[in-house]
């Protein structure tokens, strides 16, 4: 008897989708397979879909307030003419709200995890522990140059770590995030590397975003961003770089020989014009790449199916190659490889793996005929067709219900914050 078995389902289990049977004991997967198991809670899974859960590597989530707000802009102008002013109005409890909002959104499409630098981090940790879903959280850091910011930021960082790390039965990683190498120092990043060391803990930060980036840490330091934290000492397997777009093929090497893993955001980083980034490079290369959406004012939401088909379309077009990236590796890159870019073992359906699970309806119009459910859920998802979320064994969604948040209480909340922005 299990705590919870999903009986019947179409699986996602090495790579393939086969009909099986999953039992959950407390927190982690215990079975995977043909017998006929029993559960305290059973789930009918005859009509779904069962793939292990959506890790979404890189967010701003509290953005959900900014969603609409800064549109048809390029990242530096976005960033500089609208978005840091608004931030600077950002209250701890909007954060929290727009958190919530944020959350609300990806478990119903699917997301189980989610990695997110921002600020009044507290209230994202509040938020993510209310609503039962997984997640890696970072303070977002910049020292602009001050040494008195520097030992500010780095404090507030550090014990953001220390109060929330491991937290929830351990649904709380908390990590360090500095922001990107163009507003902090190379000192500054090298303490936070020190830090990181000291409390074994991952550093995310945004790398190699737009050209301007480059141009600028080259013409500052007389390096590219990737040479520049090399030299430093800042690249190991406990880095996450998110974006990674503007590297030269030696840089490339550089990630693949410190174990850095890359979160791809096609989505961002087309709506800023920033870029496309050479996934398929960085893929063969053997690099561990995984999927996020950015915050949602740059995407604008946070549907991870959305990024699993564009982070396809757009490789084979940039390569000339329809067989670029074939669909099975970028669903790997929208869940196992997420969870290993953090060291969290989860985002298969195999036993000792988190029960982190979601449940996808195969009656819809759009899965229809389904040749092969690998191709329907890659090419042919909206993400609205998620049905049941299971996150560290515990059910946060039930038939596209979220049963942890009060849905129309969240939307209410946030739209209301609208009027503070928006005179601004
Ligand atoms: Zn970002």
């Amino acid at each position: 008897m299990f705590d919870v078995a999903i009986k019947n389902g179409l699986c996602f289990v090495n790579g393939e989708f086969v009909q099986a049977n999953i039992g959950i004991e407390g927190n982690l997967i215990a079975y995977v397979g043909r017998d006929d198991i029993c559960g305290d809670l059973e789930i009918d899974a005859r009509e779904k879909i069962v793939i292990p859960g959506l890790f979404n590597a890189h967010t701003h989530l509290a953005m959900t307030i900014f969603r609409g707000y800064a549109e048809d802009l390029p990242l530096k102008d976005w960033l500089e003419k609208k978005i840091w002013r608004v931030e600077k109005l950002l209250e701890p409890e909007d954060v929290y709200w727009g958190s919530l909002l944020g959350i609300l959104e990806m478990l119903k499409t699917g997301t189980t995890a989610f990695s997110d630098l921002y600020i009044h981090m507290d209230e994202v940790a509040k938020a993510v522990g209310e609503s039962g879903i997984r997640a890696v959280l970072s303070y977002g850091m910049a020292d602009r140059g001050s040494k008195e910011k520097a030992d500010l930021e780095l404090k507030i960082g550090t014990e953001f770590i220390k109060n929330w790390d491991n937290a929830f039965n351990g649904r709380i990683r908390a990590i360090f995030g500095p922001h990107a190498p163009y507003t902090c120092t190379p000192e500054f990043l090298k303490r936070v590397k020190d830090a990181a060391i000291e409390l074994n803990t991952y550093v995310h930060i945004h790398v190699a975003e737009t050209k301007w980036e480059v141009e600028h840490v080259k013409s500052v330091y007389g390096k590219t961003p990737v040479r520049l934290l090399d030299e430093i000492g800042f690249l190991d397997e406990r880095t996450v770089i998110a974006h990674a777009i503007w590297l030269d093929d030696n840089e490339m090497r550089i990630l693949k020989e410190r174990n850095v893993s890359v979160v791809h955001c096609p989505i961002s980083n087309l709506k800023l014009a920033s870029g496309i980034a050479r996934v398929k490079d960085l893929h063969d290369l053997g690099i561990n790449v995984c999927l996020g959406t950015d915050g949602a004012s740059s995407n604008n939401t946070y549907n991870l199916f959305e990024e699993i088909k564009m982070t396809s379309l757009l490789q084979k077009v940039i390569t000339g190659r329809a067989d670029a990236l074939k669909a099975k590796e970028v669903l790997k890159m929208a869940t196992e490889n997420g969870y290993r870019a953090y060291g969290i073992k989860g985002g298969k359906l195999e036993r000792g793996y988190l029960a982190d699970i979601v449940l996808i309806d195969r009656r819809r119009h759009n899965y229809c005929p389904m040749y092969d459910p690998l191709h329907s859920l890659v090419y042919a998802s909206y993400g609205c067709e998620v049905t049941h979320v299971i996150v560290d064994g515990e059910l946060l969604v039930e038939d596209g219900i979220v049963l942890t948040l009060d849905e129309d209480k969240i939307m209410d909340k946030v739209e209301s914050l609208k009027e503070k922005f928006e005179e601004s």
